[in-house]
């Protein structure tokens, strides 16, 4: 089977690599095909396409957009979309709009609790001025000495409840499956497995997903278990969703899976880039 990996993360939001280095590393991990997906950003793509083009891997353009369902945060993969498309692009710069000040109420919520200058410090890692997350503040609180790795502080301080979580409304559902489908992409739930739904909530996200054009999900990534990605490989033929695979690579220094380095897909299940033949460069 191909060895695509259709997740991961670039300095154009919260990985460490560049587009380009990231392509080296795949390509040297053995990826086939391969697609970015940073965070509600597009900014990367004809980086990645032209580095993967010089590594001689095929290309899926590719982003992760944020999405407010239920209540919580859902990530939706958008792939094989014309990164040029207005309403996309559009979409996605409203998408990353409230982050800065996001951030500043971040840096407050840690300043009450002791943690001075995180702004400030967060933004030292910061490769894109648009996309400040949680991510970059977790790399300045272990360089701070807080915690001693990212992990420890987004259970301390980054998660619901937490002094650093700031409540925020990210896209609808509906137009992150609309602004991909429109551009001649396919939207795909990322991680199902990572989301704390009720099984009624996860079944109206699928359910819905489906409604608005949703073809695929994620069921080998970096965050699932062997057993999770079992129990997605049945939602996925329940639903009638192609299937995608992909590390959600961020660092060398913090990423436990590499690019490429995953479990190929169960074989009764249609792989996404399949239904993407067309779209890959
Ligand atoms: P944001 O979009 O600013 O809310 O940041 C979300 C990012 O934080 C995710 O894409 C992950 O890279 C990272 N993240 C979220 N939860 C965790 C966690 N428990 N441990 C490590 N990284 C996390
Ligand atoms: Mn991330
Ligand atoms: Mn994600
Ligand atoms: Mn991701």
């Amino acid at each position: 089977m191909l060895n695509a990996d259709l997740h991961c993360h670039s300095t154009v939001s919260d990985g460490t690599l560049t587009p380009e280095a990231l392509a080296a590393r795949a390509k040297a991990n053995g990826v086939e095909l391969w697609a970015l997906t940073d965070h509600d950003e597009i900014g990367g793509q004809q980086r990645a396409l032209e580095a993967a083009r010089a590594q001689g891997m095929k290309y899926l353009t590719g982003t992760e957009i944020s999405v407010t369902f239920a209540g919580q945060t859902v990530h939706i993969v958008g792939l094989g979309f014309d990164h040029r498309n207005t309403a996309l692009v559009e979409g996605l710069r409203r998408t990353r709009g409230g982050r800065g000040e996001r951030a500043q109420e971040m840096s407050d919520g840690l300043a009450k609790v002791g943690v001075k200058g995180a702004y400030e410090g967060a933004l030292k890692y910061v490769g894109n001025p648009e996309l400040i997350s949680r991510t970059h503040f977790a790399r300045y609180l272990v360089e701070a000495g807080v915690c001693k790795d990212t992990p420890e502080v987004f259970r301390k301080y980054l998660t619901e409840g937490k002094p650093g979580f700031v409540p925020h409304r990210w896209a609808r559902l509906q137009d992150a499956v609309q602004w991909i489908s429109d551009a001649g992409g396919i939207a795909v739930i990322a991680h199902p497995a990572r989301y704390s739904f009720t099984p009624n909530e996860e079944y109206a996200l699928f359910t819905e997903f489906k409604a608005h054009g949703g073809r695929g999900v994620e069921v080998v990534t970096g965050s699932h278990s062997a057993q999770e990605a079992v129990r997605y490989a049945e939602t996925a033929l329940e639903f009638g969703l192609a299937a995608s695979r992909g590390s959600d690579f961020h660092s060398p220094d913090e990423s436990h899976t590499d690019l490429g380095a995953l479990p190929f897909l169960p074989g009764q299940l249609t792989p996404v880039w399949e239904w993407l033949a067309d779209r890959i460069q």
